[in-house]
C-alpha cells in the first residue's frame, strides 16, 4: 500500500470503500452476526479465521477506526478500547501479571498514576516510578528480574515534560523489554513515538483525537517490532500456548506484527469488555478527519498564550516547552519539532485564592475537568482533581496552589489573549 501523508491519512485512512458502498465509515450497531453454519461460528472462536461475531470482542466501525490510527502512528495492529484509562489497563495487563513489575516515569497522567499505584498494586503487579530527567544507568537500576515493560508519556499531562524518547528506548530495549508510550497529548501529527524506539502506543482519544468533547475513547497501537520470542520466558501469556484457545501460541500463530494486539483482543476484551462502541468509534472518527488541520492551530494559540503569560507581571513562571527558556525546550525542538499541543500551564501571583478568581473572570475559557478540546477549557487542580492534597501534598507533587492548567484550543488567538487580559486585570493583587 502506498505510504500517504498524515493528512492524507488523518483524512482517507482506514476506510477504502469499493464501488457503490458508503462514502462515510459505516456504523455497524449491531451487538451480533449471522453465520450459516455453527462450523462457520466456531472457526472464528477458534482463531482460525478472523471476522467478527460478537461485538465485545470486534466491531467493523472500530476495527475501521482503529486502522485509521494504526497508519497514523505507523504500527502493524492497533484496537479501540472504552477509554484511554482502559487502552493503559490493557497495554499493562496484556504482558504483566500478578507477581510481575513495571517501571515508570513519574511524570504520567493522574489518573494512570492512580491506575497503576493503587489498582493494578492491588492486581499484583507493582510499579517503581523513576524520574524521567534520571539518567539511563538510574533508571535501569529501577529494574528488577520481574520487570516487564518501561512506561512513560511523550508530553506529560499535566506536568508538560518531554520524554527523551532515545534515552527511554535505549534502556527498555537494553533490560529486554518493550517501551510503552502514550502519544494522548502530541498526537501522531507532532510525534510518531515509533520512529524514536516505542513498542507499544496508548492514546485516551477523548483528547485530541476526537477534540471535540463527544466521545470518551481509547487506542492501543502495536509496533509490531518487539521480538517476544527473543525473551520467551519474560512474556509466557504471548510466548506459550492458550488454553482457553485450544492452545495457540500468540507469538507464533501471529508473529512479531499481530501478537500483541490479537492477545489483547482474545483475551482481554473478551474477559474485561471495555469494548468502544460503534457510534463513539464513529465520532472519533469525524474527529480524526481534521486533526492534522486542528494541531497546528492548537499550538499556535498555545505558543501566542504561553509567550504573553510570560511577559505579564502577575504571571509567576509559565512551563511550556515551545518557549526558549523552558526545561524541556531543548527536547521539543528534536521529538516535537512542529509543535507540542495547546496546553500551558502557569503560576499566578496571590496564592490558590488569587488562581480561582482568574478563573472566575474568564468568560471565553470554560471552567472543565477536560483539556484537549476545540474549545478552551481551563482547570485549577489544587481546588477540583487534587483538592484533597493539603498545601504541603501539592507543593510536593508539583501541583502548586497557585498553579492553573490552560488548555488552548482553536478559537482566535487574539480572543483567548484578550480573555486572559481582562481576567488578570481583575484580579487584585500585586504585580511584581
Ligand atoms: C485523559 C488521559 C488519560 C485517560 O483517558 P480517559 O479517556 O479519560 O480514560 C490517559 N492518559 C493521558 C495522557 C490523558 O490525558
Amino acid at each position: 500500500m502506498k505510504k500517504y501523508g498524515a493528512g492524507t491519512t488523518a483524512v482517507q485512512g482506514g476506510y477504502r470503500p469499493s464501488n457503490g458502498e458508503p462514502r462515510q465509515v459505516p456504523i455497524v450497531q449491531s451487538t451480533t452476526f449471522k453465520f450459516d453454519t455453527g462450523e462457520a461460528m466456531g472457526r472464528l472462536f477458534d482463531l482460525e479465521d478472523s471476522g467478527y461475531f460478537y461485538s465485545r470482542l470486534q466491531n467493523p466501525t472500530c476495527d475501521t477506526v482503529a486502522a485509521k490510527i494504526c497508519e497514523l502512528e505507523g504500527g502493524s495492529a492497533a484496537m479501540l478500547t472504552s477509554s484511554g484509562q482502559a487502552a493503559n489497563l490493557l497495554a499493562i495487563f496484556n504482558i504483566a501479571n500478578a507477581g510481575d513489575h513495571i517501571v515508570s516515569s513519574s511524570s504520567i497522567y493522574g489518573g494512570t498514576f492512580n491506575l497503576f499505584a493503587v489498582t493494578m498494586k492491588k492486581m499484583g503487579i507493582d510499579f517503581t516510578f523513576v524520574d524521567p530527567d534520571a539518567s539511563a544507568e538510574e533508571i535501569k537500576a529501577a529494574f528488577k528480574e520481574n520487570t516487564k515493560a518501561l512506561f512513560g508519556e511523550t508530553i506529560a499531562n499535566p506536568a508538560l515534560t518531554v520524554l527523551d524518547f532515545e534515552k527511554f528506548a535505549s534502556v527498555a530495549h537494553d533490560m529486554g523489554v518493550p517501551l510503552i508510550i502514550d502519544n494522548t497529548f502530541a498526537t501522531p501529527i507532532n510525534c510518531r513515538p515509533i520512529e524514536w524506539g516505542a513498542d507499544i502506543v496508548v492514546h485516551s482519544t477523548t483528547k485530541y483525537m476526537d477534540g471535540h468533547g463527544a466521545a470518551v475513547g481509547g487506542a492501543i497501537v502495536d509496533a509490531g517490532k518487539f521480538d517476544w520470542m527473543a525473551h520467551k520466558d519474560k512474556f509466557p501469556g504471548l510466548t506459550t500456548p492458550d488454553e482457553s484457545y485450544h492452545g495457540i501460541t500468540y507469538a507464533e500463530k501471529f508473529g512479531k506484527e499481530g501478537a500483541f494486539i490479537t492477545k489483547a483482543t482474545a483475551q482481554l476484551m473478551r474477559d474485561f469488555g471495555c469494548v468502544q462502541s460503534p457510534m463513539n468509534a464513529y465520532y472519533l472518527n469525524l474527529g480524526l478527519e481534521s486533526l492534522h488541520v486542528r494541531m497546528p492551530r492548537h499550538c499556535e494559540n498555545g505558543q501566542r498564550v504561553a509567550e504573553y503569560l510570560s511577559r505579564h507581571p502577575k504571571i509567576r513562571s509559565v512551563t511550556y516547552c515551545g518557549l526558549p527558556e523552558d526545561k524541556y525546550h531543548k527536547l521539543a525542538m528534536k521529538y516535537l519539532p512542529n509543535g507540542s499541543c495547546g496546553v500551558v500551564s502557569f503560576r499566578i501571583n496571590g496564592g490558590k485564592k488569587a488562581a480561582e478568581e482568574f478563573m472566575s473572570h474568564l468568560k471565553l475559557a470554560a471552567i472543565e475537568t477536560h483539556v484537549a478540546d476545540a474549545r478552551t477549557c481551563v482547570l485549577h487542580p489544587a481546588s477540583t482533581t487534587h483538592r484533597q492534597l493539603s498545601d504541603a501534598e501539592l507543593e510536593a507533587a508539583g501541583i502548586y496552589p497557585d498553579l492553573i492548567r490552560f488548555s488552548c484550543g482553536i478559537e482566535d488567538s487574539e480572543d483567548l489573549i484578550a480573555d486572559i487580559a481582562q481576567a488578570l486585570e481583575a484580579v487584585e493583587i500585586e504585580s511584581i
